[in-house]
């Protein structure tokens, strides 16, 4: 018998897990269920973000739940026209749920993308870091390791998903004892303040505006830019493993246009 499960039953689950409603958020995350279905949910895509090469990514692969971490509410509210009209045209002929997590899918400690990528870096992290209200969305932790190893990490998981790794103040030899890390576009003056209060010396981020690495160099932070979808390709996949361990559900991972 092919595994399928009610919509409701998935989301109650990540919710849960996730703790969505008590995760704090922007207005335009609209953590949970986006899109609704006939259903059952019987195949799972997970995506970094809701779009139209997502959404048809899903289609492709038989899917009919479609859970992601940028939801389809960033620009705020739109008239159902041009390509707005058409995700939610397309999301509705082929009987498509959408699910999304924002906040509490980059914060939570085991699915998380910060935390996976600091694991999948070689680091344990010991605490939170890049305060949002709240609740801290980042991890930070100690180490002993040389800053280009971590570099070099870095950069085989920005490569893997068609990225690149761009870095500051990442010299020969140089070591890095305490490391922060905030997926995304972790990079502000904000977390370059909170980094230098906290006595970091290595920031890893998905991305940053320009003066951050300039205001990094003053302050003698090492950054590491992995790129904004790299990064946060991590917590998705982890959901699409838990929906298979919770409901014998099946799940495609939908990459993005390489180089993004
Ligand atoms: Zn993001």
């Amino acid at each position: 018998m092919t595994p399928s499960a009610p919509l409701q039953h998935v989301a109650e689950h990540l919710d849960a897990l996730l703790r969505t409603a008590e995760v704090p958020d922007y207005a335009g995350a609209l953590n949970g269920i986006q899109v609704e279905h006939v259903g059952p949910v019987t195949r799972c895509a997970l995506a970094v973000d809701a779009s139209l090469r997502t959404i048809d990514g899903a289609v492709a692969a038989g899917a009919n739940l479609l859970i992601v971490h940028h939801g389809l509410y960033w620009g705020g509210v739109q008239p159902l026209r041009g390509r707005t009209y058409e995700r939610v045209r397309r999301l509705l002929a082929h009987d498509v749920a959408v699910y999304s997590s924002h906040l509490p899918l980059d914060l939570h400690p085991s699915l998380g993308n910060n935390a996976l990528f600091a694991r999948a870096l070689g680091l344990e992290p010991t605490g939170g870091f890049a305060r949002f209200q709240p609740i801290a969305v980042g991890v930070m932790g100690e180490a002993d390791i040389e800053t280009q190893s971590l570099a070099d990490g870095a950069r085989a998981i920005a490569e893997r998903e068609g990225g690149s790794l761009v870095t500051v103040g990442v010299e020969p030899g140089r070591r890095t004892r305490r490391w922060a890390l905030c997926t995304g576009a972790g990079a502000s003056s904000d977390t370059l303040r909170e980094a230098a209060a906290s006595g970091v010396d290595t920031l890893i981020v998905g991305e940053g505006p320009h003066h951050t690495g300039v205001e990094a160099q003053e302050l003698g932070i090492a950054v590491l830019y992995a790129g904004h979808y790299a990064t946060e390709t991590f917590g998705v996949r982890a959901l699409g493993m838990e929906v298979e361990r919770a409901f014998g559900l099946p799940w495609t991972f939908v990459p993005a246009p390489t180089g993004l």
